[in-house]
């Protein structure tokens, strides 16, 4: 199918892929029965490519939303994510479709669901270990640090933003939804109000310029609530949750952040800062003491892992992963 080039809201960045009527989208996808969570402005349904058996989510995203032409916002989107394919840790763009009314996003399918879940999660076999906090966060942060690199700012990082390509055995992390992510220039000041409350950093609230560090403020309250289930700020209400946060107000009694090396409570603080000058960078959190590789857990090197998989012995491999490597 013919390929248009296209105008996106920063010029700095061009998707390439798109294309495509409805007539093609029916041909190559069918859509199984099935829906996942429903996100603020988007339905995604996990969808099969028809000639190859795959599976992939369809993210089905309205182009008018309250009256307003929405298409150049998701164009940024798929810019974004365009962008971000060269990160494992971000959510792959398989193709794009645009309809009469809507555009319909085909991505890698995170079969794990949201960590959100495992988050909220009562059962005991459920919730994440430490150690699969610490895999997990490093991921993340692998993530994280890719998109400042690339000057791309997420702005909506939270548990429901957070996938897993697997949940039992627990997979690796996927990051998606970038409806709210940004690009951030030296020369260019960025002040909006958005996110969800509760993940949200206090310059967001405050009107004040944003930056890469508005995602690592994110970033803590993700390591907070992935270790204890609590959302650290959460009020009764709105202006509770903004409250709790204009005047850090968190606690750090729970007993997941009283270990007694409180490594992970250091990681925490390190990041719910209120001056974003103040926080560690994505780089600075990979290297932190608690995400530190201990020995028993040491991953193995690219040169063991191609003998691992090349061998025929019946060894079980480690459930953690290497890092990616800071590109
Ligand atoms: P919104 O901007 O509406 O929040 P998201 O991109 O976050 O849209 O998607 C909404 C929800 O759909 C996600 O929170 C997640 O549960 C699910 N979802 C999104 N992308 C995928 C995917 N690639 N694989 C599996 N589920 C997905
Ligand atoms: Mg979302």
């Amino acid at each position: 199918c013919q390929q248009h080039p296209l105008n996106v809201l920063n010029s700095e960045i061009t998707p390439n892929t798109l294309c495509i009527c409805e007539a093609v989208f029916q041909n190559k996808l069918s859509l199984p029965a099935i829906t996942l969570p429903v996100g603020k402005f988007a339905v995604v349904r996990k969808c099969v490519e028809k000639c190859t058996g795959h599976e992939y989510a369809a993210k089905f995203m309205r182009k008018r939303r309250k009256g307003q032409d929405c298409r150049m916002e998701i164009i940024h989107e798929i810019a974004v994510l365009e962008l971000a394919t060269a990160s494992h840790r971000v959510v792959n763009l398989h193709q794009v479709y645009e309809m009469a009314s809507e555009m319909v996003l085909v991505l890698e399918f995170a079969a794990g669901g949201e960590i959100f879940n495992q988050c909220v999660s009562d059962e005991e076999d459920e919730a994440f270990s430490e150690e699969d906090v610490k895999r997990l966060m490093r991921q993340i942060l692998e993530g994280v640090s890719f998109l400042h690199q690339n000057n791309v700012v997420h702005l909506d990082l939270k548990p429901q933003n957070i996938l897993l390509t697997s949940s039992s055995p627990l997979g690796d992390i996927k990051i998606v939804d970038f409806g709210l992510s940004r690009m951030v220039s030296s020369h260019q000041e960025l002040r909006e109000i958005m996110g969800t409350p509760e993940y949200v950093a206090p310059e967001v609230l405050n009107y004040e310029p944003i930056s890469t560090a508005t995602d690592m403020w994110s970033a803590g309250v993700l390591a907070y609530v992935m270790l204890t289930g609590i959302s650290p700020f959460l009020g009764e209400n709105k202006q509770e949750t903004f409250l709790n946060i204009s005047q850090l107000n968190v606690s750090y009694s729970e007993e997941e952040l009283q270990q007694p090396d409180r490594t992970a409570l250091s990681f925490i603080q390190t990041l719910l800062r209120k001056q974003p000058q103040d926080r560690a960078t994505a780089e600075q959190c990979l290297k932190h003491p608690w995400l530190q590789f201990s020995e028993v857990q040491e991953p193995q090197t690219a040169v063991e892992e191609q003998q691992a998989s090349s061998s025929t012995s019946s060894s079980t491999s480690s459930s953690t992963s290497s890092p990616e490597p800071a590109s």
